[in-house]
């Protein structure tokens, strides 16, 4: 609890680029913690929050959350939780521009001396869709954890989660036909992103992000190490 705030990483990367996974292995390993906006949303539709309310049909359909909904909730996790944790990983947010610009705002006033970096997923588009349309969540919303279908095998909808024992499931925004649309999404706002980092001199390291998760990881941990 009374750990200070030292560093916010911004995992930037298109849907299935492997954040959620890479953003588990950081947190079990290095102690950092996952800020998904992604499964807090999720969250909020599974508890029938008013937010949720709001939200449910944007998320079923790939589109993106309006930007003053996701900030808000942004902006009380930090408030909440921030200061547990002396690394917090940003996974899916910003994910436009006026996000970004009110995200470093907000840091300036309120977490100054807290460094900034973006760590980028490239994966190729096929690897994208191809990881995607096979991916298995937990469907505890406390969990969200990622499988892969190719991993568990056909008979993955017996299996449970190995965090916490609930049934599996797969994401109704996974399905091909909005897949298309997040990806669009993606590649519609992330060279915006990157300029207004850039602008902001925040150092951004590109990861090649095809293949083994573990490898992926293992390029963060370097990066870390050398920045140490
Ligand atoms: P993700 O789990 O990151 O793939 O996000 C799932 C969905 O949540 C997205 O397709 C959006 O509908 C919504 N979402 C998550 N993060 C954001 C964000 N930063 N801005 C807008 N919508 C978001």
């Amino acid at each position: 609890m009374n750990k200070k705030l030292q560093q916010i990483v911004i995992f930037l990367g298109a849907p299935g680029s492997g954040k959620g996974t890479l953003s588990r292995l950081c947190e079990d390993r290095l102690g950092w913690k996952q800020l998904s906006t992604g499964d807090l949303c999720r969250h909020h539709i599974e508890h029938g929050t008013q937010l949720g309310k709001e939200i449910d049909l944007c998320i079923k359909s790939g589109k993106l959350v309006a930007d003053s909904l996701i900030i808000e909730m942004v902006v009380q996790w930090l408030e909440e939780h921030a200061r547990e944790y002396q690394t917090v990983i940003l996974d899916g947010f910003p994910r436009t521009r006026v996000q970004a610009e009110s995200f470093l705002n907000l840091t300036k006033t309120a977490f100054p001396d807290v460094a900034l970096k973006v760590y980028q997923l490239i994966v190729p588009d096929q690897e994208i869709i191809e990881r995607i349309s096979t991916r298995v969540v937990c469907s505890n919303s406390n969990c969200q954890a990622i499988y892969s279908e190719r991993k568990l095998g056909a008979d993955w909808d017996d299996k449970r989660c190995v965090r916490c024992e609930s049934s599996l499931i797969k994401r109704s925004d996974d399905a091909p036909e909005k897949i298309a649309v997040r990806l669009d999404n993606y590649y519609q706002h992330v060279k915006n992103l990157l300029d207004v980092y850039k602008e902001a001199n925040i150092e951004i390291i590109s990861i090649a992000a095809s293949g083994s998760s573990e490898r992926v990881f293992q390029a963060v941990n370097d990066h870390e190490r050398m920045d140490a």
